[in-house]
């Protein structure tokens, strides 16, 4: 089990302003071979992940450590207790997308760092990465629709960028209104459904 926390920007109704510095400070890459430091880090954000059932990705940067390191599940997004198996989920190192293609697709996204909220978010429905593995492997990575997509979110953690940038509807829950509009100004859409996985 890991005792990591992941940063949010608000908790019920405060902002937290140096959470918010660390979400939104942009990643460095890491340098290739891995020192011990890094290694640590690495297994730091494996060991997060795996202890969360709930989340589909997570970005370094959500648990404090501005460096390029992504993972996230690659199947089972519905299931609620995944076998956490290493061919269940993508550990990417200073990920690039070198390709994408397609339309953009549209659809509502949460993130563990922006609670209680979700946002709909136009990304492409297929995507090449390059990256390093575990090892510090180069890796070639191609993946489609929802998988895609979540890569998309967790590589814009690296930029510092989140869900709330992203220019679709925003919906929040109700009761929360009056804060979420202090946050964000005028609010497109109350009543969160509450469908979308964070991510
Ligand atoms: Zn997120």
């Amino acid at each position: 089990m890991s005792d990591v926390r992941v940063l949010t920007l608000w908790k019920d109704e405060k902002i937290n302003e140096e959470e918010a510095l660390l979400l939104r400070r942009l990643c460095e890459d890491i340098r290739v071979p891995f020192d011990e430091e890094r290694k640590k880090e690495i297994r730091t954000l494996v060991d997060a992940f795996l202890s969360m059932d709930e989340a589909a990705g997570l970005a370094a940067p959500q648990i404090g450590i501005s460096k390029k390191i992504i993972i996230f599940r690659n199947k089972g997004f519905n299931e609620k207790g995944w076998s956490k198996d290493e061919s269940d989920y993508e550990l990417l190192i200073n990920p690039r997308i070198t390709q994408a293609r397609g339309e953009m697709v549209t659809m509502t996204e949460g993130c563990l760092s922006c609670p209680e909220i979700q946002v709909e978010v136009s990304r492409y429905p297929e995507i090449k990465i390059r990256a390093f593995d575990v090892s510090g492997r180069k890796i070639n990575k191609r993946y489609t629709d929802y998988v895609a997509r979540v890569a998309q979110h967790e590589i814009d953690h690296l930029e510092g960028k989140l869900i709330i940038d992203c220019e679709g509807t925003l919906y929040i829950p109700k009761q929360k209104q009056e804060f979420f509009e202090r946050t964000f100004g005028k609010i497109k859409a109350v009543n969160g459904n509450g469908i979308s996985r964070n991510i």
